[in-house]
């Protein structure tokens, strides 16, 4: 916990005609909030061996699956998952209107994917008819604040969790959910949102 510096580094970007002063308080703001998001998958791990991957890193899984079908019967079924993952002191919410739910229609083709995906995040209202009626912009609010401004939540570490064994950023949407987190406190901090995960 050193002091700020009276006199910060600082730099100036530009995009697009606009100028974004950056200095070193915001970029340690900025770093320290994507260092609290994690992602991970859970194909190909049992339960021991996903906790086994996550404990003592990570005090809040948000389970963004649209479908939880499939590891069922592994204790993966959200209500169970919560209570597994509760003995471990780990807290649990499953937040299914984050999903992908194109994840069948463009599974060949990551970048109308991910364009897909982040439109979807901007629905207030997406309306199924197999479906309740889901709501991606308004639980999107949610989670950024929970993660960025909740004073229970603001010392802890969060890991978005999908299905998809993958460390590719352009082939699951925990990697795009996790980029368009980290834009929006970028475009609190006076940045520039066009952050974009590479491999
Ligand atoms: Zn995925």
């Amino acid at each position: 916990m050193g002091e700020v510096s009276k006199h910060p580094f600082e730099y100036e970007i530009k995009r697009n005609g606009t100028k974004f002063i950056i200095n070193n308080v915001i970029i340690r703001n900025l770093r320290k909030f994507i260092e609290r998001i994690k992602t991970e998958h859970i194909n190909e791990r049992t339960m021991a061996s996903f906790i086994n991957e996550i404990k003592g890193k990570v005090d809040v899984v948000i389970d963004i699956r649209y479908n939880t079908f499939f590891k069922r019967n592994q204790g993966f079924k959200p209500e169970i998952f919560q209570i597994i993952l509760a003995t471990h002191n780990i807290e649990y919410f499953y937040f299914q209107d984050l999903g992908n739910p194109y994840h069948k229609k463009n599974q060949d083709k990551p970048i109308k994917a991910k364009q897909d995906y982040l439109k979807y995040l901007e629905k207030r209202l997406f309306a199924r008819s197999n479906k309740p009626d889901l709501q991606p912009h308004h639980i999107l609010t949610h989670l950024f604040n929970k993660i960025a401004h909740s004073k229970d939540y603001q010392s802890k570490n969060f890991c978005l969790i999908c299905y998809c064994a993958t460390t590719n950023p352009s082939e699951c949407h925990r990697f795009w959910l996790k980029e368009k987190l980290i834009n929006m406190k970028r475009t609190e901090l006076n940045m520039p949102g066009d952050y974009i995960m590479e491999v």
